[in-house]
């Protein structure tokens, strides 16, 4: 390269650390020119109007997030969260004080075991008369239930053909809806929620892709994540993993391993899902297989032996896991993507309603790296905590809320768990991207070094982040600053 050429950006003085064995590197400068990188050397000749000094800070490869819902985290701006709520009566204050003037009230993040069972009478009660007429949908943790208000259920219209509604002994709806969030967003309609908003929130963090894990999505959501990235709203690159086989996508999005969403308290037969996951494998199509409980992961274990492995499959969340079955997990060639987060913000209720040697099996970690299972942790958001670095933290303390450990024996140091979120989105646990010429410009410039930054999560240790070989933000802590307004579906 001839000297004094220019560039589109160069980062000054960064160090590049080897995070595969923790160790730093000498100091070097970073160029980056039409979203590559072009140059990794000491005190680079090139130059560029945009160069930042990086005063001996670690340079990373941009984050990804390898299961997330994206629609589902941008909603939860416009959303009430009573996860931290423990009474009925706090609940009731809670959703009087936001309630809108007019449109949906909205909350998520519900716990029934804690703070009480959700029905229409008993949220029409909580309400009181003055707000008999708002309607009211409260979603519980898990995303599975929502509970609606009578006012709600009216704007739903009749419900006597749909599955999943619960009723009395009488006949009528209770307001507690399973699994139909797709037939109430066509019933209600859809409100476009705010991408942007979440986009800049990603790179504060130091996200530049994302795996969006929300199963059957529609041509109409393709459409707006494809408009969201082409504009530049949502800068960080999107797999799906929940489009139909065959399905072409636009070139602003790629298509991942196909969403298989089994329900506990309704789980397929072992031949039904080993011929599922063989036509998706037929596609030339890997799977992500959602499994919570241990039974659901002894059915797809048992359907991937039968089907036999491509690679790429997955297995999402693997919340549960007996170690009788860490080897065979092994021999079935898949990868784990685990929620560590969901220990810190929901490890108390956890303890509290698992009993025994189960609570020894909870979302393990260091288990499934011992047998040699690639791993990686993800967020999981809006039902986990997105932001990685306390998901990092979470991962290697274990702690509650209350600060009890959830199996400590599964730790792992952060350096391991931010690994993780630096492998291929095609390759979770897999091999690490890094910081080297031609590689996709999506960087990540800390505050300072690894191991200091490492040793202050779940502090978001990032000072800018470079998406496609643009600067996207400077990175802000702003985790408690989503606004309780109410806005979407
Ligand atoms: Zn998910």
């Amino acid at each position: 390269m001839r000297s004094a050429e220019s560039v589109d950006l160069v980062l000054r003085d960064v160090t590049v650390p080897d995070v595969e064995r923790g160790t730093d590197s000498p100091r070097v400068d970073v160029a980056v020119r039409g979203g590559r990188i072009v140059a990794v050397e000491p005190r680079t000749s090139l130059t560029a109007s945009q160069e930042y000094d990086g005063r001996g800070a670690a340079l990373l490869p941009g984050l990804h997030d390898h299961h997330l819902h994206l629609l589902a985290t941008a909603a939860l701006a416009g959303s009430v969260d009573c996860s931290d709520v423990s009474s009925l009566v706090e609940l009731g204050d809670l959703l009087r004080a936001a309630a809108p003037t007019s449109g949906w009230l909205r909350a998520v993040g519900h716990h029934e075991s804690r703070v009480g069972r959700l029905t229409r009478d008993v949220l029409d009660d909580l309400l009181g008369p003055g707000l008999a007429g708002t309607p009211v949908r409260v979603r519980d943790h898990s995303g599975a239930l929502w509970v609606l208000n009578s006012a709600g259920l009216d704007l739903l219209g009749d419900l006597s053909q749909s599955t999943g509604v619960e009723r009395d002994a009488a006949g009528r709806s209770t307001g507690r809806l399973w699994r139909l969030d797709r037939e109430l967003g066509v019933r209600l309609g859809t409100v476009a929620p705010d991408l942007a908003a979440l986009g800049e929130h990603l790179a504060d963090l130091g996200i530049s892709g994302v795996t969006d894990a929300t199963p059957d999505l529609s041509g109409e959501t393709v459409a707006l994540l494809d408009s969201a990235r082409r504009t530049g709203r949502l800068p960080q690159r999107v797999m799906l993993l929940g489009t139909p086989d065959g399905t072409g996508l636009p070139a602003s999005l790629s298509t991942g391993p196909a969403k298989i969403h089994l329900r506990d308290h309704d789980l397929p037969s072992v031949d039904d899902l080993s011929s599922a996951v063989a036509a998706h494998h037929g596609a030339g199509r890997a799977v992500a297989v959602h499994c919570l409980g241990s039974d659901a992961l002894v059915l797809t274990l048992s359907a991937l032996e039968t089907a036999g492995p491509l690679p790429g499959d997955r297995i999402e969340h693997a919340s549960v896991v007996p170690p009788v079955l860490l080897p065979r997990i092994r021999e079935a060639g898949v990868a784990v993507v685990t929620q560590p987060g969901f220990v810190s913000v929901r490890g108390d209720d956890l303890l509290r309603d698992i009993e025994g040697v189960e609570r020894e099996w909870l979302w393990p970690w260091a288990g499934l790296d011992a047998v040699g299972v690639p791993v990686c942790g993800a967020s999981d958001a809006p039902h986990g905590p997105l932001s990685p670095w306390e998901v990092i933290a979470a991962a290697s303390t274990r702690r509650t809320p209350s600060g009890r450990v959830v199996a400590g024996h599964e730790q792992v140091t952060p350096l391991r768990a931010l690994r993780g979120y630096l492998t291929a989105p095609e390759q979770p646990g897999g091999q690490l991207r890094r910081v080297e010429p031609g590689a996709h410009a999506d960087l990540v410039l800390l505050r300072s070094g690894l191991e200091e930054a490492l040793a202050s999560v779940p502090v978001n240790p990032v000072r800018l982040t470079v998406l496609g070989g643009r600067v996207s933000r400077s990175g802000r802590d702003r985790r408690r600053s989503l606004p309780l307004v109410v806005r979407c579906w």
